[in-house]
């Protein structure tokens, strides 16, 4: 698996696992823990899940997927910015490692922003820390300004990642919080890097992925992947599509698939408003 680094120095895989609407749907249960621990063996050990997920279904589901398996997976979870003042962190993060089956998340975020000041999340973060709760923190949807407030809040440096949205249709982040990231060390996760399964339904990227015998799904994580100090977490909840995403990793896009996807998906030409989903 190919790793990047956190500004920390430890390594994490840039394939993870999405699991938004995982846990949702008792009869898909079983298929879903079975896809997340077959990405587990092709070592797609980072987890990526929320509170916010299926109001705590999907961190129940990821709980049981890992059972037995803690210590290979890198966890990633989040906390609602309605839960973002310095007590209302404390309790979430406790409600989500019971709901985990854990007593530790490697990387907890604030899921977006909301009126709670920055100093005060991270002093929450911080106080997790100590008590061994939590590895280290960082953010979601932060756009360049958030991440410049952030830089300066108290104890802000320490700051993990910025979780991000970023495929081919949505590259506004490559005029400016990318290259910024990439400049100061700090890892941005791409989040929805399939459009939400959309990309898999573009006839030029259809194209490209015919070219090397690859299906589109693969095209669009190539693609993010091919920059430095970026992890994508696509979902899936079948076996079959967690495979298919793992070999994206073999995909290497030539010059010119890269030219004829950027006529198809034009990067930006200036500063464009971070966009969400
Ligand atoms: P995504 O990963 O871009 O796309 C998921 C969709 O693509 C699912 O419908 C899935 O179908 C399909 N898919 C997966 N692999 C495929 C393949 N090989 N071929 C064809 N279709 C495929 O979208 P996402 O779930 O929105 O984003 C990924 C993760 O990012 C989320 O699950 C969540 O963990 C995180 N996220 C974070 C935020 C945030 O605000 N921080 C926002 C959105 C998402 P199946 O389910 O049928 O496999």
């Amino acid at each position: 698996m190919r790793t990047t680094k956190l500004p920390s120095g430890e390594s994490v895989p840039v394939l993870g696992q999405g699991t938004w609407y995982m846990g949702d749907h008792p009869s898909r249960r079983a298929a879903e823990i079975a896809t997340l621990r077959e990405g587990l063996d092709l070592g797609m050990t980072l987890i990526d899940t929320a509170e916010m997920y299926g109001d705590g279904l999907s961190e129940e589901l990821v709980g049981e997927a890992i059972k037995g398996r803690r210590d290979e997976v890198f966890l990633v979870s989040k906390v609602l910015p309605s839960n973002a003042s310095r007590n209302g962190t404390i309790a979430a993060c406790e409600r989500s490692l019971r709901r985990l089956g854990t007593d530790c998340i490697d990387l907890y975020l604030l899921h977006w922003r909301g009126r709670t000041p920055f100093a005060e999340t991270i002093a929450a973060f911080e106080q997790l820390q100590d008590a061994g709760k939590i590895k280290r923190w960082g953010v979601s949807n932060m756009d360049v300004r958030d991440m410049q407030e952030l830089a300066r809040a108290p104890g802000g440096e320490a700051m993990a990642t910025n979780q991000v949205l970023y495929n081919l249709t949505r590259r506004g982040i490559e005029f400016d919080l990318l290259p910024q990231a990439q400049q100061r060390g700090l890892p941005l996760m791409a989040y929805s890097p399939i459009e939400q399964g959309r990309l898999a339904h573009y006839p030029e990227v259809q194209e490209i992925a015919d070219r090397h015998y690859a299906t589109p799904a693969q095209v669009a994580l190539a693609w993010v992947l091919r920059q430095q100090g970026v992890i994508a977490i696509p979902k899936a909840s079948s076996v079959e599509h967690v495979r298919e995403n793992h070999a994206a990793l073999k995909l290497e896009l030539t010059a010119e698939d890269l030219e004829e996807l950027d006529a198809a998906f034009p990067p930006p030409d200036g500063p464009e408003p971070l966009e969400m989903i």
